[in-house]
């Protein structure tokens, strides 16, 4: 079999300057990002588990979902209501593989809504085993003055209480041997100057993802984080960066390139399944070569 060069495995991410409004689509993506549409290739490892994805219509969250679709998995996935679009393709993907989809539109900064997605799960698969902590809202600021106290709140709704809120409801379903996974980031190491207020929220979800793991070891439930690193995705340029950024994403990695959504997958569907089985508490670092600690 031929060796593949990491540096290239993936096409480079050279992006032209662009700017969506938050939260941003895979769809309008220059260039686009590969979500394993035609890349992923599933052996089995989550058949018949039953999983809820937070953010699963695009990006990192949408590689996920395909993912665990073609390992055997039904997938739901929440987004917001404006990004249908992105959200069609996924359900269309999970339904291509054979596997039931559920698209649970909303808004995850209110709690009915955080209640709402886990219900929904368990009434269309029959229960719910893993889930996804994985929609986040990052919006860059020059300096600290610059957070208004409402951006601060509306970040820290996004990323922390929905976390908190979604584990809390999923939780009354999970058995033994469910798996539970938040999407935390580089930044909970390494924050950016510009990304005080996400980069704050970050660290917190890999420490509840480390807590939480303590204390629902014994009961047989798993808990772990995924570490991203630059990994090309709407975030991005929905004003997740200033243009200089983005226009040079990721290119100061030791692998030289921006990630594609698509290399994370692997990561989750590891940490989702019983290969994983003495994991817990973990933080998965993909970040194209960076240094977690
Ligand atoms: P993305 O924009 O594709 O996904 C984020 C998703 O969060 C959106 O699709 C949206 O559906 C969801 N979301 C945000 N606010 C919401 C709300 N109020 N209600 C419901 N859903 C909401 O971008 P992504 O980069 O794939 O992000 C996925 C995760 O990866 C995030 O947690 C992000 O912090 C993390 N991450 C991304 C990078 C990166 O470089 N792209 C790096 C580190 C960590
Ligand atoms: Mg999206």
């Amino acid at each position: 079999m031929a060796l593949n060069d990491p540096r290239t495995y993936f096409p480079k991410v050279d992006p032209p300057k662009q700017i969506q409004e938050h939260p941003g689509l895979d769809r309008d993506l220059e260039p686009q990002a590969d979500i394993g549409l035609e890349t992923y290739v599933g052996h089995g490892r989550l058949e018949g588990r039953k999983a809820l994805i937070t953010g699963g219509d695009s990006g990192i969250g949408a590689a996920v979902a395909i993912a665990y679709a073609r390992e055997g998995a039904d997938v739901a996935i929440s987004y917001l209501p404006e990004e249908q679009v992105d959200a069609d393709r996924v359900i269309a993907a999970i339904e291509a593989a054979g596997r039931k989809a559920l698209a649970l539109p909303g808004d995850l900064m209110e709690l009915e809504q955080c209640q709402h997605i886990v219900d929904e799960t368990v009434a269309a698969f029959g229960g719910l085993d893993i889930l996804v902590n994985n929609a986040s809202r990052q919006i860059w600021h020059d300096g600290i003055e610059e957070i208004s106290d409402e951006d601060f709140d509306l970040t820290m709704k996004s990323n922390i209480y929905s976390s908190y809120r979604v584990t809390k409801a999923a939780l009354k379903h999970m058995v033994a041997g469910s798996s539970i996974i938040f999407t935390s980031s580089i930044q909970a190491y390494q924050p950016s100057d510009v990304l005080l207020d996400y980069a704050m929220t970050k660290a917190a979800m890999n420490n509840l993802s480390k807590g939480l793991a303590e204390q629902l070891a014994p009961k047989g439930i798993r808990v772990n984080s995924v570490i991203p690193g630059p990994i090309w995705t709407p975030l991005q340029p929905s004003h997740g960066q200033p243009q200089e950024k983005v226009t040079t994403f990721g290119q100061d990695t030791p692998l030289g390139r921006a990630g594609h959504p698509v290399e994370l997958a692997g990561a989750y569907v590891f940490l989702a399944s019983d290969e994983a089985s003495y994991i817990a508490g973990e933080s998965l670092g993909v970040t194209g070569g960076r240094i977690t600690p």
